[in-house]
């Protein structure tokens, strides 16, 4: 048995339906060892690509999204739910706190996991880097409070406490800047610390900065940048799962691609194709296509970044198009 922390353990099954299973075959259930929550593996599961998931917070909502958009029929595991299966019993699905994905990813309870990067920084494991998922970004910034003459970390002075729920990284950020500083680990909130007295400045995530500035908190410098990430152990990627994994990662790289772009199709004038090739270049140009009856028009079709499109319809008109249809592309695979 494995225990991973205070509630979460990983119990390895070594019997199945009265048999044996041996080497690779090995498989895990999770319980909760406060509880009688086991999670039954069905049969044949054991040999699946197991995938950890944000089960609440931030990360939870997009990531399902993207692994359903991927073609993986999971649902949204509520509260109660741990585990779903999916691709026919292919890839088992489990819902975890964020915070623990790391940890089970690098134990190799699991194989693969959505987390965020920050969450990988400050755990100090050795996990590889699958993928970057492009959303969840945010920045693990120092802030101090407005007015009290820190504009930078050569201003703090030494003997100041920085609270945060990163304690690794910041701890290693001031020693790295030469600032002896100490760190008091609170597990959320770090914002309202300040105006309580109980800290001189923070070391929080942050992605718009309106949380700061309600808090009348000032960023100062930034420790490093985040985003969702899919992780796996570096020992996985040395089993006979490797390929698997690296399917799954392409399914789902290949919708965070498309997420960026459009499909835009029009009847364009031949005369002005030369020029339109200056502005669309899509992936290898516009497929450009007969129209029955017509000499003088063509029909193109491009993949074209969501943000140039505004750009490139009114070029489009100006040069005489017609037709002009956009729509979304739900992957897009090499
Ligand atoms: P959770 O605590 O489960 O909501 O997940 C927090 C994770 O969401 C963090 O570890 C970050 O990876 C990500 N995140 C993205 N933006 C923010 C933000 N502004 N504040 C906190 N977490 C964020």
């Amino acid at each position: 048995m494995l225990t991973l922390d205070n509630n979460i353990c990983v119990l390895e099954i070594v019997t199945w339906n009265g048999g044996t299973l041996g080497g690779p075959g090995r498989g895990h259930t999770l319980f909760n060892s406060t509880g009688y929550h086991l999670v039954e593996l069905q049969q044949g599961e054991w040999m699946s690509i197991k995938l950890a998931v944000p089960n609440k917070g931030r990360l939870n909502e997009r990531s399902i999204e993207i692994l359903k958009q991927a073609g993986l029929e999971i649902e949204d595991g509520g509260e109660r739910k741990l585990y779903a299966t999916v691709k026919n019993g292919e890839i088992s699905v489990m819902f975890l706190r964020a915070q623990d994905i790391v940890r089970f990813v690098h134990k190799g309870a699991v194989d693969i996991g959505i987390t965020g990067y920050d969450l990988v920084l400050e755990s100090g494991l050795d996990v590889h880097k699958l993928l970057d998922m492009g959303f969840g970004r945010c920045r693990l910034s120092v802030a101090v409070p407005e007015g009290k003459g820190m504009d930078a970390i050569a201003d703090v002075p030494d003997g100041s406490i920085v609270a945060t729920s990163f304690p690794n990284m910041t701890r290693r950020f001031f020693k790295e800047n030469g600032k002896k500083v100490e760190v008091t680990e609170i597990s959320g909130a770090a914002e309202v610390t300040p105006h309580l007295g109980v800290a001189d400045l923070i070391v929080d995530l942050v992605s718009s900065g309106s949380t700061l500035k309600t808090n009348h908190l000032r960023e100062i410098a930034t420790i490093a940048e985040s985003q969702a990430v899919m992780i796996t152990s570096k020992e996985a990627m040395c089993t006979e799962k490797r390929e698997e994994m690296e399917e799954l990662a392409l399914a789902i790289r290949s919708v965070i691609d498309a997420r960026g772009k459009r499909y835009l199709m029009a009847d364009v004038k031949v005369s002005t194709l030369d020029e339109i090739r200056t502005f669309l270049p899509g992936i290898a140009g516009p497929t450009v296509m007969n129209i029955v009856g017509r000499t003088d028009i063509v029909a193109i079709h491009v993949v074209v970044d969501k943000s140039k499109i505004y750009e490139s319809v009114n070029k489009l008109k100006r040069l005489g198009a017609s037709g002009i249809l956009i729509v979304p592309i739900d992957r897009m695979v090499p």
